[in-house]
């Protein structure tokens, strides 16, 4: 089990860590942790974290990959507005391979002669626009609360230009809303009580919003949450935290990552994305539904640069792929290994489902790591 022990930075270290969790985890319970980000589900199979925690922690894998919560009919809606004609749509590398309506996907709409383009960032997308005034530039931004300021700051800026030619199709999801779908899904609610222990709370995304916002979940659901970051010893390191907390009965909000993450977050940052967003009523996600109050859209003041406005685009309701688990590994109601499509006909280079499309995904995270436990 300890065959990954190497890999870390500190291999004493850990084998330290994961010796004083076994010291003060109960054998006589389960303990099941959900870590919601998908950068920590990426962290936990390359590094074997599980390999070295006791068999009665486990680790359940959450939400948090921009590219995987991303429904098919948003998919859709990227690959008609890349269709039309004078559209350049701009977007990251993993989202041109997320597969759509029957397989399609922007790859295959840019294999068509679609002007599908692979940007790093949204200002790579704003600065596509002002070198080519006569195309029409729509940013497909996705992402949880990391990725939204930047994607503020572009709108804000192309305002400030006056650019007629730039737009943000905008898919911008909220951590404690995904949260709070997952704690009240109906799998959830049939097991009679909540089969989640505690989270692992996400680093990027808290650096922003900090660590207030999940006290709801400690004060309602009695949750515990530890903020951690993304190095496998901070997963550790918060998996140990929230062990006490099951022991000694609490549930609170602990930041493992004090180094990066304030309780306040980044207020800067925070004004920003008032200042260019507002809440969605609903917003549809790949396996939890749809969900109130769990996305971003542009605010009124700003409609011009508004794709879904500016070409009167509206998501169409599309079913995933019927074999395809991720909708059940995304509320952590199953696990990559469930799915029989696992390995064999879904892969990273043939990705059936969006889990196995991102290095963040389940899928492809165990898929690469040769994991499953
Ligand atoms: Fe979906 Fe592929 Fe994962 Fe199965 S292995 S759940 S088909 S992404």
């Amino acid at each position: 089990a300890l065959r990954f022990v190497e890999a870390f930075r500190d291999g004493g270290l850990a084998r330290g860590l994961a010796e004083a969790i076994r010291r003060e985890a109960d054998p006589g319970r389960v303990y099941r942790f959900m870590e919601f980000c998908g950068g920590h589900t990426h962290a936990i199979a390359r590094y074997g974290v599980e390999d070295l925690l006791p068999e009665n922690i486990r680790m359940i894998h959450g939400p948090g990959c921009p590219v995987c919560v991303l429904p098919v009919g948003r998919v859709a809606l990227a690959i008609e507005l890349a269709g039309r004609e004078g559209v350049t749509l701009c977007t990251y590398g993993d989202m041109l391979r997320v597969p759509g309506p029957d397989g399609d996907s922007l790859l295959k709409a840019r294999a068509r002669g679609a002007d599908v383009r692979m940007v790093y960032s949204a200002a790579d997308a704003l600065a596509i626009a002002r070198r080519e005034t006569a195309r029409e530039v729509v940013f497909f931004a996705i992402g949880f609360e990391t990725t939204t300021p930047p994607t503020a700051l572009v709108i804000r800026q192309a305002a400030a230009e006056g650019l007629a030619n730039f737009s943000v199709l905008c898919n911008h999801v909220l951590t404690p809303s995904a949260m709070r779908a997952i704690l009240e899904a109906p799998e959830v609610r049939e097991f009679g009580r909540v089969p989640i222990d505690g989270f692992v709370g996400p680093a990027h995304v808290s650096t922003v919003i900090g660590t207030e916002p999940y006290r709801y979940f400690a004060e309602e659901y009695r949750k515990p949450v530890v903020v951690a970051g993304f190095e496998p010893l901070d997963v550790m390191q918060a998996v140990r935290m929230l062990v006490r907390q099951v022991n000694e009965g609490r549930a609170e909000v602990e930041n493992e990552y004090a180094r990066a993450v304030r309780p306040e977050g980044n207020r800067k940052a925070q004004e920003l994305v008032a200042e260019v967003f507002e809440l969605r009523r609903s917003f549809e996600w790949r396996g939890l539904g749809l969900v109130p109050y769990s996305a971003l859209r542009i605010k009124a003041a700003y409609a011009a640069f508004d794709a879904e406005r500016r070409f009167a685009l509206e998501a169409p309701s599309v079913p995933d792929h019927r074999a395809c688990a991720c909708a059940a590994i995304l509320r952590g109601a199953r696990h990559p290994r469930d799915c029989r499509l696992f390995g064999t006909v879904c892969t990273p280079q043939t990705p059936v489902g969006s889990c196995m499309v991102s290095s963040e995904g389940a899928c492809a995270a165990y898929y690469t790591y040769g994991r499953f436990r």
